[in-house]
């Protein structure tokens, strides 16, 4: 029982702590749904996160996340992810790959909850948010920006498709800030 309790309070807390973020972006108060312990043994959704739309293409008021996804987040806002030079430097261990997928994932998810549907479109804009999701989760600013710039050049090369547009450049219809050549902040 207590342990249950425990993990039970550790998942609240996880959960409002990722909705504070998501809401912000999202421009309104939204929820951070991570599984629970038993749900988490027999997950097998291969999905990092979502958000149902209804049939007029209106976003739900909840993100989904998944175990993987919640953990990983959780480790950077609770500080036991504290480095990200491995970005750059190359050695990254598996907590490290799995943090940073749950940033992007955070900011993916929020801006489907702010209405965007369109894959391309929000994975374009996620990239452009990172920078900021990560700070707001208490990396620090140096580390954000590696983090960011890092998940952008994974983005450029990445093949073209449901999830990737051309349009996904500095000046490009989803540059969120056309009229700098600053790319993916700003
Ligand atoms: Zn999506």
């Amino acid at each position: 029982m207590l342990f249950s309790a425990w993990q039970f309070v550790r998942r609240e807390e996880n959960e409002n702590r990722l909705a504070l973020v998501a809401s912000e972006l999202a421009l309104r108060d939204v929820e951070v749904s991570c599984p629970g312990f038993w749900a988490r043994l027999v997950e097998i959704t291969p999905n990092a996160g979502w958000v149902d739309f209804d049939a007029h293409g209106r976003p739900d008021d909840k993100t989904s996340l998944s175990a993987t996804t919640c953990r990983g987040l959780e480790r950077v806002w609770r500080r036991d992810q504290t480095s990200f030079t491995c970005l750059f430097g190359g050695g990254c261990d598996q907590n490290t790959v799995r943090a940073v997928h749950g940033i992007v994932t955070l900011a993916h998810e929020s801006w489907h909850l702010r209405g965007i549907v369109d894959e391309a479109r929000t994975q374009c804009y996620a990239v452009q948010t990172t920078e900021h999701v990560a700070a707001r989760l208490g990396v620090s600013r140096r580390d954000a920006h590696l983090i960011a710039l890092r998940v952008a050049v994974d983005d450029a090369t990445a093949p073209h498709g449901e999830y990737h547009s051309p349009e996904c450049r500095p000046g490009g219809r989803y540059d969120l800030y056309p009229e700098t050549p600053d790319w993916p902040t700003g």
